[in-house]
């Protein structure tokens, strides 16, 4: 066994993949373990900086009952009872009074239509991803071996005006060819998972990847593996995902 994939069953998404599956079997979460995850992964993103009041939005899909952050709380001050829960076209089944669905409720919406085993969405404006995505360029690296095993690549789905349908119309193209993180061009970035800490973990390491590669353009870029070795990587990749 390679170190790489060594360091790829070590990596913390991988692990909680796999022990959120064998959980997943024993147990379905609860209302109030619902809200308490989604709570936990918001100010998760609060405290590292990748979202704020006004941006960013994370949901669970309990068959069919779409539990979202609400619009204009900042992820770090967020209550149980602050957490709207809809049908899966958007219609408010539960919500306190004063509190709405986040206006990118779509987003989560579609990212469920798309992939049904989907459980979970976060989407962030973390700095460095969302750098990537004002400059419209994917993440991508034929340098870094981890960043093509676990993702490939983070690819950039067109332009959407926000609070729009237009928002949304290019994820099919990235979701239905087996992607579960991408960017939105001039906004920022989304990724689905088998649970709320699944999507937040996968997140967060894009976002890490993406700073990783910026200051690698920094100091005079990166280089690339021999194309013998990346294709051995992609071969990884493709393991790696059937587990
Ligand atoms: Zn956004």
């Amino acid at each position: 066994m390679s170190a790489i994939i060594d360091q790829v069953t070590r990596y913390p998404d991988v692990k909680i993949k796999k022990l959120s599956k064998r959980f997943l079997i024993m147990h379905k979460l609860s209302d109030k373990e619902i809200r308490e995850n989604i709570l936990e992964v918001s100010n998760l993103m609060y405290q590292k900086g990748m979202v704020n009041a006004y941006e960013g939005n994370v949901s669970y899909n309990d068959e069919g009952r779409i539990y979202i952050t609400p619009s204009q709380v900042c992820k770090g001050y967020l209550k149980s009872e602050m957490i709207i829960v809809t049908d899966i076209s958007g219609n408010i089944l539960e919500a306190e009074s004063g509190y709405a669905p986040s206006s990118e409720l779509k987003m989560h919406l579609e990212c469920y239509r798309l992939r049904e085993e989907t459980k979970a969405v976060v989407h962030s404006h973390s700095p460095y991803a969302t750098a990537h995505a004002l400059a419209n360029k994917p993440i991508s690296s034929k340098a870094y071996p981890e960043m093509i095993v676990i993702f490939n690549e983070i690819p950039l789905v067109k332009y959407g005006r926000p609070s729009t349908e237009e928002i949304y119309a290019g994820f099919a193209d990235v979701i239905n060819n087996d992607f579960d993180v991408f960017l939105i061009a001039n906004h920022g970035i989304i990724s689905m998972g088998d649970d709320l800490f699944d999507a937040f973990f996968k997140n967060e390491a894009a976002e890490n990847t993406a700073r990783i590669l910026t200051i690698t353009e920094l100091i005079g870029g990166e280089k690339a593996l021999s194309a013998k070795e990346l294709e051995a990587l992609h071969m990884m990749r493709k393991e790696h995902r059937k587990r």
